[in-house]
């Protein structure tokens, strides 16, 4: 299979999109977000362009303006709104940088390797932003025009950053005993803020093991939609089934479960409710029993009983020691998945990947219900 970048990207953001987008091949109109991040990125190429004297920041503002398209915007502000901070990501750009100086060995450079065994063999391609060479060795780095700036933890991990180191080394196979050297770097151009990471050889390592799993995944159909705030600016949404309901000009004829839906939001709010009057009706009648020293109490309806209940917790390294020659101890030994996600960030990657590798799936249905926006 030959898998770009976006495409895996896709696919790991939501797989029903991918299959929206590369296996039923449905044309989508470009966002407009991604129609400014393309000129934004054509801008900085433009400026680091290979020339005796590089542009001037003017030059470059004009090569932004030549380039912008004043109709995708919904309207004059929002269009005004997206040209100014564009502007102000160029200058913020030139007011950081030295274009003049950078030493820059690839631009918009594009790439592609083979993973997996010979018998599951997968091009990966995509292109590369740029390349650097820096006194200590090199740093490739991506543009990012998005809004979020990621936490550290988050590069350190970012799947593209190493797939692009790995690219690095097809290029630079000298370089594989000192990928210490190569930094990655995402440029987040609105807040003129540069977080960088390294990768080992045991990250590329692992990075190919999550894509030969994404590729079998893919080969398997497993294209389950996922809902995020990515949603809002997916072209498929009047396709896609987890949001294809709310475009009202279709005829649903869905006046019962609309009715539905907000009866049992209704009764969801109520029992919420009724369980926590319940809970300090409880709590009122206990303080009564216990100020009267009282085991029951009667109302004109009902009687009410206090019992008590005990609970018992276990030296856990004692019951191991008991049980675990008895082979018994996996009898009584559940994996707390919760627990378990809630200490995998703290764990070491070597340690985490095992316990992702050691994870099976069961799939079932449950309905939720969310407030609507517009309530
Ligand atoms: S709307 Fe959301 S869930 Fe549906 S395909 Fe697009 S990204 Fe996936």
């Amino acid at each position: 299979m030959r898998l770009s970048y976006s495409a895996l990207n896709d696919y790991t953001s939501c797989a029903l999109k991918y299959k929206f987008r590369y296996v039923d091949k449905i044309k989508e109109p470009k966002s407009k977000e991604a129609v400014f991040g393309t000129l934004i990125h054509s801008a900085l190429h433009f400026a680091h362009s290979p020339a005796l004297v590089p542009p001037t920041l003017e030059e470059t503002l004009d090569f932004f303006t030549r380039g912008w398209n004043a109709d995708i915007w919904e309207n004059e502000d929002e269009e005004r709104a997206a040209f100014t901070q564009g502007v102000q990501m160029l200058q913020k750009y030139y007011a950081d940088n030295d274009i003049a100086a950078a030493t820059i060995v690839a631009l918009e450079s594009r790439f592609q390797f083979d993973i997996g065994p010979e018998d599951n063999r997968h091009t990966i391609s995509g292109i590369i932003d740029r390349i650097d060479k820096t006194e200590t060795g090199y740093e490739i780095i991506d543009y990012k025009t998005s809004k979020k700036l990621p936490s550290q933890a988050e590069v350190d991990k970012n799947l593209q950053l190493t797939i692009y180191a790995r690219a690095f080394l097809e290029r630079y196979p000298k370089e594989r005993d000192r990928l210490d050297t190569v930094t990655v770097s995402l440029y987040f151009l609105k807040h003129g803020e540069k977080i960088s990471s390294t990768r080992t050889l045991e990250d590329l390592a692992r990075m190919e093991e999550e894509i030969l799993a994404a590729v079998a995944d893919i080969e398997a159909e497993k294209f389950a939609p996922h809902v995020s705030p990515l949603c809002d600016w997916c072209g498929f949404q009047r396709l896609c089934p987890m949001q294809k309901h709310k475009f009202k000009d279709e005829a649903w004829d869905d006046d019962d479960v609309r009715a539905a839906i907000d009866e049992l939001a209704a009764l969801k709010k109520k029992m919420t409710a009724d369980r926590k009057k319940a809970a300090e009706l409880q709590q009122q009648i206990v303080q009564f029993m216990k100020d009267k020293k009282l085991g029951r109490v009667f109302g004109d309806e009902a009687i009410a009983a206090l019992s008590e209940r005990t609970t018992y917790s276990y030296d856990v390294a004692t019951v191991r020691e008991a049980l675990a020659p008895l082979g018994k101890w996996d009898d009584v030994v559940r994996v707390d998945g919760t627990a378990l996600s809630k200490l995998l960030p703290t764990l070491d990657s070597d340690t985490q990947h095992a316990i992702e590798q050691a994870r099976s799936a069961k799939t079932s249905q449950t309905l939720s219900l969310k407030r609507s926006a517009k309530q």
